[in-house]
C-alpha cells in the first residue's frame, strides 16, 4: 500500500476514466450520488462522482474513495507544488 508523502497517510491509487491516477484515502467510504453533495468519491471503477458519504448502508450507491486531496493535512503543499 502506498503512502502520503506530505502527511504518510494510507493511500490506493485510483486510475480515473479521465486517464489521471488520483491519489484516495485507503479506507473505503459508503456514499450515495448527490451531484449537490460536500464530497467527491472517486469509485473502484475510476468513475468520479459527487456524492454524500457515511449514509445508511439502505440509501448507499457504493463504496467509493475519496480523494486524498480533499482530506490531507498537508493539501496546501500538494497544490503547490
Ligand atoms: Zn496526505
Amino acid at each position: 500500500m502506498a503512502e502520503c508523502r506530505s502527511c504518510g497517510a494510507p493511500i490506493k491509487w485510483i486510475k480515473t476514466t479521465a486517464g489521471r491516477s488520483m491519489p484516495c484515502d485507503a479506507e473505503g467510504r459508503t456514499y450515495k450520488e448527490n451531484p449537490n453533495g460536500a464530497a467527491v468519491i472517486v469509485t473502484e471503477s475510476g468513475n468520479v462522482v459527487r456524492a454524500d458519504i457515511d449514509v445508511d448502508g439502505k440509501q448507499a450507491t457504493g463504496v467509493g474513495y475519496i480523494s486524498h486531496f480533499a482530506t490531507c493535512p498537508n493539501a496546501s503543499k500538494h497544490r503547490r507544488r
